[in-house]
């Protein structure tokens, strides 16, 4: 099998697929996809600022002349880090799901700058969110740039003579969460349905629809995976998600019916397994999702507080020395080692 490396900017995939990765991948720090054929182009997500989707969308250009012109942009899920650069793209198609586009309009890009601004204001969580992204995103003065055209669960598009499934497997990630699957290529680009080598995050679920992704993908014998974050990667990094939500809802649902609370069921579990895997304190959102799902409530968990518990946790981790974080790659100016 293919090992990628893993270096910021563009890979060739061959077959006239591309990926922009931007290591290490962990909060903000996501990954586009871009399809070309016969002279059209199809873009997979765009990146958290307009600096970094600027210099993305050069990259493409510099490389793959149908890149000049995008006609399609996919936006795979709501958040920020994959549709936030919307507004450079000029592409006369923007399609997402029907859900996902529902959730752009309710948080719009203006909200989260205005939090980064006031962090100060807002207690521990606003402490992580400038932990996290302070300095190196800048989230200001972006446009909220929503799809002209949603579709509810598959959209097949064509780029040239190329076919683009559009499969809509959420909510489990968030609301609406799109896989763009090209059958023929057997290429994947999962959004954060797969997050390589770090710990994913349910903002929304079910959890059991997130291991019905990965089956689907599995199912269709997908060569390359290119992840909503981290390395590319291929079907091993499908089974680790699916593994680990299968083992993170037995063990919750061992202490959930032991009647222990969230916080004693996330100090009691072992996350020995994925002890090298980034962003760790989203165990703390994983097990919150599944004790409601347990309790029969659909409902997002509550961002500001979520937010404030993964700090208390990962600050915990970090005065265990076992919080993990991968060698910088960042390239920026601000990297303090504190991913
Ligand atoms: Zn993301
Ligand atoms: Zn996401």
């Amino acid at each position: 099998m293919k090992t990628w490396g893993f270096n910021k900017g563009l890979y060739d995939l061959g077959t006239g697929c591309y990926a922009w990765i931007q290591p290490d991948g962990t909060w903000g720090y996501s990954n586009s996809g871009l399809i070309a054929d016969g002279g059209e182009s199809l873009l997979v997500d765009t990146l958290y600022d307009l600096p970094k989707t600027q210099e993305m969308l050069d990259g493409y250009r510099k490389v793959v002349p149908a890149a000049q012109n995008i006609g399609t942009l996919v936006n795979t899920h709501s958040n920020g880090d994959h549709y936030f650069g919307n507004q450079l793209v000029h592409a006369p198609r923007i399609v997402a799901s029907r859900a996902c586009a529902e959730e752009m309009a309710q948080r719009p890009p203006s909200h989260r700058a205005q939090q980064l601004r006031d962090w100060r204001e807002l207690g521990d969580a606003g402490v992580f969110f400038h932990e996290n992204l302070g300095g190196k995103f800048d989230l200001e003065n972006i446009e909220l740039v929503v799809p002209n055209e949603v579709f509810e669960k598959t959209l097949s598009l064509q780029v040239g003579s190329k076919t683009v499934e559009l499969h809509n497997v959420g909510p489990a990630h968030t609301g609406g969460d799109t896989l763009a699957w090209l059958p023929k290529e057997k290429v994947v680009y999962t959004g954060d349905i797969i997050f390589a080598d770090a710990h994913p995050i349910v903002w929304d679920g079910p959890v059991s629809n997130w291991i019905k992704a990965c089956d689907q993908m599995i199912a269709w014998g997908a060569e390359i995976v290119v992840p909503g974050h981290g390395p590319i990667c291929d079907l091993d990094a499908v089974r680790a998600t699916k593994h680990y939500f299968e083992y993170l809802s037995l063990a919750a649902r061992k202490r959930f019916d032991a009647g222990m609370s969230v916080d004693e069921a996330v100090a009691d579990i072992s996350f020995d397994e994925f002890r090298d895997w980034l962003d760790p304190e989203r165990v703390v959102v994983n097990v919150h999702c599944l004790y409601h799902e347990f309790q029969g409530i659909h409902a997002a968990p509550d961002f500001m507080e979520m937010s404030a518990k993964m700090l208390h946790y990962r600050n915990k981790l970090k005065a265990a020395n076992v919080y993990p974080h991968s060698a910088c790659h960042h390239g920026h100016e601000h990297c303090d080692g504190q991913h």
